[in-house]
């Protein structure tokens, strides 16, 4: 199990392949949901779509997804995320989400409540109910979890 702000992330990264944006919604969540379930941990999660990436041109599919996962877990025993912090479940970074609009002063970011609203906007093309402007995307930060602060290294 990884964190589904993770898969999320990490599932966006298809977006190089030439079909994820002819994805539905529902079938962009599925990768997300299947990745965020099936994958050890996230190293593991971005190895697996670093591969995909290396090997294929299209969109991967939750059964592609879970082939290459199997293979992974029977390597390795399933990570238990440690449950000392609920923000970034033990992984010590939290990945924060901004609806980015380039301005001539800069890039201005406006922070969403989270990965569901950040994918909301990406895949409705709008926030709030008002369309994205040519200048406006969606982008994620990651941003050391406050946990870490107790000096604790990831992995
Ligand atoms: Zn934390």
């Amino acid at each position: 199990m990884i964190s589904p702000a993770i898969a999320t992330a990490e599932i966006r990264r298809l977006s190089a392949t030439t079909n994820y944006h002819l994805r539905k919604p529902e079938a962009l969540q599925e990768l997300v949901d299947t990745l965020a379930q099936y994958a050890p941990s996230a190293p593991k999660a971005h190895a697996v779509i670093d591969q995909w990436l290396a090997e294929n041109r299209m969109c991967a599919t939750p059964a592609d997804l879970r082939d290459l996962l199997r293979g992974e877990a029977e390597n390795e025993p399933v990570q238990r995320m440690s449950s000392g912090c609920a923000a970034c479940e033990g992984t010590g970074f939290v990945i924060q989400y901004y609806l980015c609009t380039r301005t001539e002063a800069g890039l201005l970011r406006q922070r969403l409540a989270g990965w569901q609203e950040a994918a909301d906007v990406c895949h409705s093309g709008a926030y709030h109910g008002r369309p994205l402007s040519q200048s406006q995307s969606v982008g994620e930060f990651a941003a050391r979890c406050a946990c870490t602060a107790v000096s604790r290294e990831p992995q």
